[in-house]
């Protein structure tokens, strides 16, 4: 797909989402730089550095490295967004031909760009980077990561593949797709499954975080997963019909049972267990199915409400 035609150097633009990351955007940009300029001539790089409302000191550095390097764009939103409006946000400033998403505290190992490179020569529109191995999760993170893909990919419709993260690299006809899509709650990994193109999978060795903490604690992890089920799937909406259904049934069965007996053997007052156990159980299912309905719902208010996903308070770019 490089167009060996011309010598102009193919434009390779790295998105990177900081946040809190003021210790580690030096070494970020010094490996991301270090790509290029000597094994790669064939290669520059534009940096699209998305300054996710943090509150330390990332934005100035972020704005001292667009004056040492060359094709920095530092995009300062309004206030944190979250990673996935932060990745939009740079998605939609990209020039390049190629694009990476990648994480800036350096788990994510630059040097595996050059393999995607390759693999983006071959043909390929998504390179998908997979983590070969949950050895730094601990094993609740690391069951419960799996029971989320497994249960994700029963019942959604698009089947987003296990242990793959926001590291990828994509053809710029890939990103022009997903820059069309309008939904503001974004849950990347699925929109990204979602366009399509021709995908391949690559591993990767997780580092650790070069400084600094995870902006993930377990109860957004979850509201995470959540997030992903009912943006892709309305098999939790539908599933209520069901058992709704079966408990109707089932009831109607044991009524029809009780009023027989009642009839031949007459009342008898300790059915008082049987009844508030039917009871409160009906009641706990009923009130399980308006939570699923309310979770579409407020998905459905929000966008509705139609806000943009991000606020851009103002760009800064290398003088070049
Ligand atoms: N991040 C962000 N906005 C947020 C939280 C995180 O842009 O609200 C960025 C963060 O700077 C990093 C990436 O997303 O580049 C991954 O974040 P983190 O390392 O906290 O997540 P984990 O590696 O634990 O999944
Ligand atoms: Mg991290």
């Amino acid at each position: 797909m490089t167009d060996s035609s011309t010598s102009h150097p193919t434009l390779l633009s790295i998105v990177a989402p900081f946040y809190n990351e003021q210790d580690n955007v030096a070494q970020f940009f010094e490996r991301i730089y270090a790509l290029v300029d000597q094994k790669n001539p064939k290669y520059i790089i534009e940096l699209i550095a998305v300054n996710d409302g943090s509150s330390d000191a990332t934005l100035p550095t972020l704005i001292e490295m667009s004056d040492r390097y060359p094709r920095v764009c530092v995009i300062d939103l309004s206030r944190n967004f979250g990673k996935e409006a932060a990745l939009s946000a740079g998605l939609n400033h990209v020039n390049g031909q190629i694009v990476v998403t990648i994480d800036t505290d350096l788990q994510h190992p630059p040097e595996k760009i050059l393999e995607m490179i390759r693999l983006w020569e071959d043909g390929y529109e998504v390179i998908l980077a997979k983590r070969s191995s949950r050895d730094t999760d601990h094993f609740i993170q690391r069951s419960s990561a799996n029971a989320f893909y497994r249960l994700h990919n029963i019942i959604s419709d698009i089947e987003i593949p296990a242990d793959v993260g926001d590291f990828r690299m994509m053809d710029i006809s890939v990103v022009t797709e997903l820059n069309r899509l309008q939904e503001s709650r974004r849950f990347m990994k699925g929109l990204f499954a979602w366009v399509g193109f021709k995908t391949i999978t690559i591993e990767y060795e997780v580092e650790p975080r070069l400084s600094g903490k995870s902006s993930f604690n377990t109860w957004q992890l979850w509201n995470f997963a959540l997030e992903g089920i009912t943006s892709f799937s309305s098999a939790p909406l539908r599933v209520w019909s069901y058992i709704g259904a079966l408990i109707s049934g089932f009831s109607f069965t044991y009524a029809i049972y009780l009023i027989i007996k009642t009839l031949m053997y007459g009342s008898d007052a300790p059915g008082f267990a049987s009844i508030m156990v039917t009871v409160l159980f009906i009641g706990g299912v009923q009130l399980i199915g308006i939570g699923v309905l309310g979770e579409y719902i407020g998905r459905t208010y929000n966008e509705v409400k139609n806000r943009p996903v991000y606020i851009v308070r103002r760009l800064y770019r290398s003088n070049d």
